[in-house]
């Protein structure tokens, strides 16, 4: 959005939730998080999910017409969320490191940190830009365990946690992106992120989250994590 006329910060007052979208597709299964899901109509009932064209599970429910959806508990934690928001399935086998079970549609339920399902299939599909709304008649739904249903609100203020580049909500002009080549400048190393590919530049730190500039790699605290993508020390690899 560059128009003056649209602020996005007006676009991010819209409340959304946080969901686990899953698909099939020939004996595979997926899924990925999304926050674009509503309920559309009630007799029948009906959800619209919308997923971007790139991902995955895009390609699964174009193929399949089934999707489930997870609604996932503020228990829920970041590895979750960054396993399902920040890998793609076609380099993750995202379901070997989670417990599921496989729904009625023969769509993937994710049972921990879950509170509720819903299995739809496809009946409209509305290609929207980058993204294709998928408009599901629900055909099975059923309430998986205790908690409060997470919202993005709370992820985005108390996980602190970030917008995958698929999400229809993600805002290019604010994301970090790592620079196409890395010149050293110092002694200290910088340091990627295996997940979402921000990069730690020791001379300038990460001084929103205490570590002044000047702090190497090395000397983080065990506990920092990406401010990104919120992926752990262990998951940075040493720039070339
Ligand atoms: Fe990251």
């Amino acid at each position: 959005m560059t128009d003056s006329n649209l602020n996005p910060e007006a676009m991010f007052t819209i409340g959304y939730g946080l969901y686990v979208i899953t698909s099939r597709k020939d004996g595979r299964i997926n899924g990925q998080i999304s926050n674009a899901l509503m309920q559309v109509t009630d007799t029948p009932p009906r959800l619209a999910a919308a997923v971007n064209k790139n991902a995955l599970t895009h390609e699964f429910i174009n193929h399949s017409g089934v999707f489930a959806v997870n609604v996932l508990s503020e228990s829920a934690p970041m590895s979750l969320i960054r396993l399902f928001g920040f890998r793609s399935g076609r380099e993750t086998e995202k379901f070997s490191q989670v417990s599921y079970e496989i729904g009625p549609t023969g769509c993937p339920i994710v049972t921990d940190h879950t509170i509720a399902c819903m299995e739809a299939r496809v009946e409209t599909k509305l290609e929207s830009g980058s993204h294709t709304v998928f408009i599901g008649q629900v055909t099975a739904a059923r309430i998986i365990g205790a908690g409060k249903p997470m919202t993005y609100a709370y992820y985005r203020e108390i996980l602190r946690g970030k917008t995958p580049p698929t999400a229809p909500t993600y805002r290019a002009s604010v994301a970090v992106k790592p620079p196409k080549k890395i010149k050293e400048t110092s002694e200290m190393g910088k340091y990627v992120c295996d997940v979402c590919g921000w990069v730690y530049d020791p001379e300038l730190g990460d001084p929103e989250n205490g570590a002044k500039p000047g702090t190497a790699f090395e000397d983080l605290p065990a506990d920092w994590v990406c401010p990104e993508c919120g992926a752990g020390k262990d998951e940075f690899s040493p720039v070339e």
